[in-house]
């Protein structure tokens, strides 16, 4: 669409010349890389000042205006303004306070450059905001621009390296409270409004920009002499009560830990947050106002230790945000990774002295190695850092293989280049390049400075190329000895590079463990080391977890684990080999059903809770995804009475949560669903788990699933009985997708195709979840193909997570032939459909692949 607007009718002359000098390719749909450099060579010292008037009720439009200054460092080309809405939203546009000729094409807005000078210049323009990234509900609204939705919201320059200062005020209605990036200057009440001013910003780019608006409780804490405040809606007093002080206390020790390691104090002048019921992500780092899922930080009693973990984390995570990508950004989204990585890597560092009882290394392998290889090991994998082309597309770079893979690949970096080095080396990358942009290649310039080590073709294998490693392991004994020990790559990068790692290897008999530490470069790597050590009961390539593959297992070694596993002393040792049994299963050296026998002689002997969460994990997984609905039934009975008496024998809450968050999944009996209503009913009391509003919705919707005759009464029961609104409406909106009635299931769906019943996307994924629950897997795969022909529009309209959930969760509980063959046949049907997405596809679908046998 290409529109020309004229400030009076009489000044319509000529205008052919006047937009003349500008590439076509710069004015497509979103934020062409073109686009992005031209503008920031030509472009910088940018100032926003910004209104939005926000009324109360949520459909009638937010207007707004923003006051642009920047300097021109060359003014010989239009100026071009990222405005991604309907162009009847843009009212005036002036410079310098007088109206110009500007023209609209394809969300951007374009002045020509004879309106400009040199050096300062300012643009104002009255616009209509759009709703796309302002969450907006019936008592508040958030904002959420990650990665370039700032210019659904109003005119900017939409890209990471134009950083601009931003002066914001909104108008809210009178019983709101509002909080932003700045601190509040100024508050006024007049004409049944308040009229919030938040002091000026540093530099931050768009995506970081935000404010929240709505009914919020606060609380107030001050640490180390900073004053912190927590927006909430938790409507449940005692959940308040019992979360805060570990909430702020976890915000403390990381801005403590992060301020040292960087010898950079906060760089920004507040910190608060705001906790967002149902929110998209678990966190979002926008500067001074991170906002998290409400459910993530406020947790519920029977919380088990992995979610306290996780809490810790994600704080951590989103924190160190602050510095790593807050202050220093990438210069473009191709490398967003960078600042994951750091952020994820840091937490990691950070999360130890909070949970001193903890095995790290054991924690870290369990939350990076299982979902990096989820996706690594797939058709879908990809390089950690990929090329963008358009940054309206960036969505699509997130993932596993940013997030958990890249903090593995930089843990070997610590490795090879040492932990003074990497630290010294980030101080100077932070340093340098504050409150603007840098690439990976500029870090690694840094880095290879501060080691002396050439990191080139490490670089190259673990972050440009995709793909995980195999490696061969051959091991030969005689004579009670071991006589050598091999381990081969099996296969290569796309331009033949090693990937060189350092692993550990753990040879392991009755008398001890003998461990060897190895540099894995090159096609094959002789360990001469090993060659006269006693025969070992199993050798374990990779034994602390530090390394990244798939690693087989020798036969011998396979057919001792698959007996002996959980009888290993070593709790890290231990968690590994699970990781290789379960690869083997994928590989199909194990079946699924020896697999899901040494699961369960392991699960009542595991004393390790991170163990026992995998494990656990491993059962639900291999019992709805490879047990067939027969072999299920059979097995259903053992199952649940197994699970039932390590619960009950377990000590304390948090233990006995996670069996019985296990136990409700996989409950399918009638003695289990009977027993699950009295629980829920109150007529049935579990020793020391105290459950809450949550759980007794959790386990009325497992129950309306697997018992068709209360279905409907217990779940309007359950909807009657929830106390606070956002989590009343969540309920109200997943119903349909439990219904028995296939009718009602199948205009569920339909609805989905219409974006507003898709802005709450945890709701979404949730009813996803029980609508193609394994149960009712046969009656959904009728979904599957819309499903997917869905998903350029989900990517587009969706956050940055949700078309990789949407699918995960669509295909969550299928596994038959047919459904496989829907995913090949889209996919063969569409030889040119976006890589990226494809990508995401073939990852998601790999599971179901391997449980129907068709498509891996
Ligand atoms: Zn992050």
């Amino acid at each position: 669409m290409i529109k020309f607007f004229f400030p009076t009718i009489c000044m319509a002359l000529c205008f052919s010349n006047i937009f003349a000098q500008l590439p076509r390719e710069v004015l497509e749909n979103g934020v062409s890389e073109k686009l992005a450099k031209e503008r920031a060579e030509n472009i910088a010292q940018i100032t926003y000042d910004l209104y939005f008037n926000i009324p109360e009720d949520k459909t009638e439009p937010i207007n707004g205006r923003v006051q642009l200054e920047f300097d021109f460092k060359e003014n010989k080309i239009p100026l071009v303004l990222d405005f991604n809405q309907d162009y009847h939203k843009i009212n005036t546009v002036a410079v310098a306070g007088k109206s110009v000729y500007w023209r609209y094409e394809n969300g951007h807005i374009i002045i020509p450059d004879s309106a400009f000078q040199l050096k300062k210049n300012i643009v104002q323009i009255s616009f209509e905001a759009g709703d796309n990234a302002l969450n907006r509900n019936d008592e508040y609204l958030y904002t959420l621009f990650v990665p370039d939705r700032a210019s659904t919201a109003f005119p900017c320059f939409d890209q990471p390296d134009l950083k601009g200062r931003y002066n914001l005020s909104l108008k809210i209605p009178e019983t709101w409270v509002a909080v932003a990036n700045g601190r509040m200057l100024e508050k006024r009440f007049w004409d049944g409004k308040h009229h919030y001013i938040f002091n000026e910003t540093k530099p931050i780019s768009t995506y970081l920009f935000s404010f929240v608006a709505g009914k919020f409780s606060t609380i107030n804490a001050y640490r180390n002499g900073r004053s912190i405040t927590m927006y909430h809606r938790e409507t449940d007093t005692a959940k308040v009560a019992a979360n805060k002080k570990a909430i702020f206390d976890l915000h403390a020790s990381a801005l403590n830990w992060l301020e040292d390691y960087t010898a950079i104090p906060l760089p920004f002048e507040k910190f608060d947050f705001v906790l967002i019921p149902s929110f998209q992500y678990g966190g979002m780092e926008h500067v001074g106002a991170i906002l998290y899922k409400s459910s993530s930080l406020m947790l519920d009693p029977s919380a088990t230790q992995n979610q306290q973990l996780r809490r810790a984390s994600l704080i951590a995570h989103e924190t160190a945000h602050m510095w790593f990508g807050d202050l220093v950004t990438m210069q473009w989204f191709n490398d967003v990774w960078l600042k994951e990585v750091f952020a994820n890597f840091m937490a990691a560092k950070m999360v130890n002295p909070n949970f001193p009882d903890l095995n790290h290394q054991l924690r870290f392998l369990l939350a990076h190695h299982p979902a990096a290889y989820s996706e690594d090991r797939t058709q879908g994998s990809h390089p950690i850092q990929q090329k963008l082309e358009n940054l309206k597309d960036a969505g699509t770079l997130y993932g596993r293989i940013i997030y958990q893979k890249a903090p593995i690949v930089m843990n070997q970096l610590e490795k090879i280049i040492g932990e003074e080095a990497l630290r010294k080396g980030l101080r100077v990358y932070l340093k340098n390049y504050a409150y603007r942009n840098a690439t990976w290649d500029d870090l690694i310039k840094i880095l290879e400075q501060a080691s002396g080590k050439d990191l080139e073709e490490w670089s190259e294998a673990w972050v440009r190329e995709a793909g995980m490693p195999h490696y061969r392991v051959e091991k030969n004994e005689a004579n009670g000895r071991i006589t050598s020990l091999k381990i081969s790559q099996a296969n290569k990068t796309k331009t033949g590079n090693h990937w060189q790692q350092q692993v550990k290897i753990s040879s392991v008999n009755k008398e001890k463990q003998q461990v060897y530490p190895v540099m894995l470069n090159g096609d094959t790597t002789e360990i001469k080391e090993i060659i006269g050590d006693k025969k070992a009961d199993f050798t374990l390539v990779n034994s602390d977890g530090t390394g990244y593959g798939y690693f087989n297992l020798d036969k011998d070694s396979r057919q001792y684990l698959a007996k002996h596993v959980w009888k290993i002393s070593d709790a890290l040792l231990r968690g590994n080999a699970w990781l290789a049994l379960y690869e083997e299963m994928l590989q199909g050296t194990i079946t699924h059903k020896q697999f899901m026998e040494m699961l369960l002689k392991a699960i009542p002997n595991e004393n390790e809770p991170l163990n026992t969460q995998n494990i656990l994990g491993y059962i639900e997984e291999v019992y709805w995804k490879y047990y067939t609905p027969k072999e299920r039934l059979a097995m259903a009975e053992k199952l649940e009475k197994l699970l039932w008496k390590i619960m009950d024998a377990a000590p304390g809450q948090s233990a006995k949560a996670a069996y019985f968050k296990t136990y409700l999944k996989i409950a399918q009996t009638k003695e289990a669903i009977t027993r699950l209503k009295l629980i829920w009913e109150g007529d049935l009391l579990m020793n020391d788990i105290v459950l809450s509003e949550n759980d007794y919705t959790k386990i009325a919707c497992e129950i309306a699933l697997k018992n068709e005759a209360i279905a409907e009464e217990i779940l309007q029961k359950q909807l009657a009985n929830i106390k606070n609104p956002d989590r009343k409406a969540m309920l109200q909106f997943i119903m349909p997708a439990l219904s028995t009635k296939q009718a009602d299931r199948d205009l569920f769906f339909k609805s989905l195709k219409s974006e507003t019943n898709r802005t709450h996307e945890t709701w979404v994924l949730q009813a996803l979840s029980y609508l193609h629950h394994p149960l009712r897997a046969k009656n959904s795969e009728r979904y599957l193909m819309e499903t997917l022909e869905l998903l350029e529009e989900i990517q587009l309209t969706g956050d940055i997570f949700f078309p990789k959930r949407w699918l995960v969760t669509s295909f969550s509980g299928h596994q038959s032939k047919s459904a496989a063959s829907i995913v090949i046949k889209f996919l063969e049907e569409r030889p040119d459909y976006p890589y990226r997405l494809r990508n995401k596809i073939l990852q998601a679908a790999d599971p179901l692949f391997r449980a129907s046998g068709v498509g891996g």
